[in-house]
């Protein structure tokens, strides 16, 4: 569980999936972002987008070192919800992803199978789905966009791309790009994935000492005491946000999401970095000159983004200034992100005294409630007891989600409603 990736290069199994999900990614978006903006209709929610790649090339497809297809499923939406509700620049997007074709791979951190890789600069995320999930999305896709427009500061997963790529011998690769919560110049110290369950909900104390990265759970959090320490004011707005969030994925009736939290303590600052530039850079498994590609972690600072964004005509001329391009991707339009792309802890005044920043945000939120996780349920049912195991319906999953993320806040209750056996409601 721990956010350190291994760069793929070109002697890696999965080198050929990588450079055909970034060429498909760099073809599709830019021929979208090409063409004139225009508002949305009910189509562009099913529309997909196919593309065929070989070695030779064609009109519609430079030519590429492999042969493939991939998909682009919803162009518009997905360009919609990028520029217009995330807040990203489109030559940044496709900067990040695709400047330089290196990934890392976090290979598969959780249960399901999925694969993680981090773009080169850390911000984005492709994680590889399961056909079902990918079903659901674009099932979900009108609420999901409705959801976003209406809640520019939700803590919900950002998607800003579904995609698809399928190798010469049939094999179909589904997955998505999101939003890396954490970031890259800041060392998350303590990292935490709640459900509000507590069966089987515990990173195991005794091994923390040899893994300190690893990602803790529900019954971590609270034998460790832990508060989310915010004043009044954050306080309430990530109540309310939290739950509107909630109210949305009880409505699509998912469930399994969770609230991840990364805690960054201020005072200890980046002295621990294991899991970003410092390894990249000085990781004697990348050949030298890989190695210099992977300096320029801000890759909108780099000549190469200054050139792609005038290439790109952006919008803002003023974007194009250094000064502008500190403070990118930090998200300051965001009340969530707002604090070096976080959330500062604030005291009972609603003053920064505390040196804590938190990265919090709704993951894993593309598992419906039906097949696998009704039998779950079943079987499960007959033996813990009902309330705190992990598979009940979304709506009691929702509810009991949400009043642990209340009880977990300062004031939230949670210090006698924890003990002696935390039970929700
Ligand atoms: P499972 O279904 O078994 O829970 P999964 O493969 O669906 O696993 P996720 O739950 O989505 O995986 O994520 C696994 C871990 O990866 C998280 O606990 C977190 O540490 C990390 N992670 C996932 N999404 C993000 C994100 N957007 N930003 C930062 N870290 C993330
Ligand atoms: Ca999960
Ligand atoms: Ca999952």
């Amino acid at each position: 569980g721990v956010l350190v990736g291994n760069l793929i290069g070109e002697d890696h199994v999965n080198y050929v999936m990588m450079y055909n999900m970034l060429t498909g990614i760099r073809i599709a978006v830019s021929r979208c972002q090409a063409k004139i903006k225009r508002p949305l209709s009910t189509e562009d929610f099913t529309a997909k987008h196919k593309y065929s790649f070989d070695i030779v090339g064609n009109e519609l497809t430079p030519s590429a070192k492999y042969d493939f297809k991939f998909k682009d499923y919803a162009p518009w939406v997905f360009r919609e919800l990028r520029e217009d509700y995330f807040g990203l620049d489109p030559a940044d997007y496709l900067l990040s992803l695709t400047a330089k074709y290196i990934l890392s791979e976090l290979g598969s951190p959780g249960k399901s199978g999925s694969f993680f890789y981090f773009s080169r600069d850390y911000r984005f995320i492709i994680k590889t789905i399961h056909h079902s999930e990918h079903k659901f999305l674009l099932s979900i896709l009108p609420q999901y966009h409705a959801h976003i427009k209406n809640n520019p500061h939700t803590l919900v997963s950002r998607f800003y791309g579904l995609h698809r790529v399928k190798l010469p011998r049939g094999r179909k690769i589904h997955f998505v790009i999101m939003n890396n919560l954490f970031p890259p110049h800041k060392d998350i110290h303590e990292t935490f994935d709640l459900k509000g369950s507590t069966v089987g909900r515990e990173y195991p104390e005794a091994k923390m000492e040899a893994n300190p990265r690893a990602v803790m759970k529900d019954l971590n959090w609270i034998n460790r005491q832990k508060q989310l320490e915010l004043g009044p004011e954050k306080r309430a707005l990530l109540t309310a946000q939290l739950e509107r969030d909630a109210e949305m994925l009880k409505a699509v009736k998912v469930m399994d999401y969770s609230l991840l939290v990364g805690i960054h303590y201020m005072k200890r600052g980046n002295r621990e970095n294991v899991r970003t530039k410092t390894l990249k850079v000085f990781d004697p498994a990348v050949p030298m000159m890989r190695r210099k590609t992977t300096m320029y972690h801000k890759g909108g600072r780099s000549p190469e983004a200054l050139a792609m964004r005038l290439a790109m005509g952006s919008s803002d001329p003023k974007r194009l200034t250094e000064d502008a391009l500190v403070d990118k991707g930090t998200g300051s339009q965001f009340i969530f992100y707002q604090d070096e792309g976080g959330l500062r802890a604030t005291d009972e005044e609603n003053s920064d005294a505390l040196d804590m920043i938190y990265y919090l945000g709704v993951i894993d939120i593309l598992t419906p409630y039906h097949t696998k996780k009704s039998l779950e349920h079943f079987w499960k049912g007959l033996s813990a007891d009902r309330h705190k195991i992990s598979p009940v319906p979304p709506s009691e999953y929702g509810d009991r989600f949400f009043s642990f993320m209340k009880a977990i806040m300062r004031g939230g209750g949670g210090g006698e409603r924890f003990k002696p056996d935390y039970k929700p409601e």
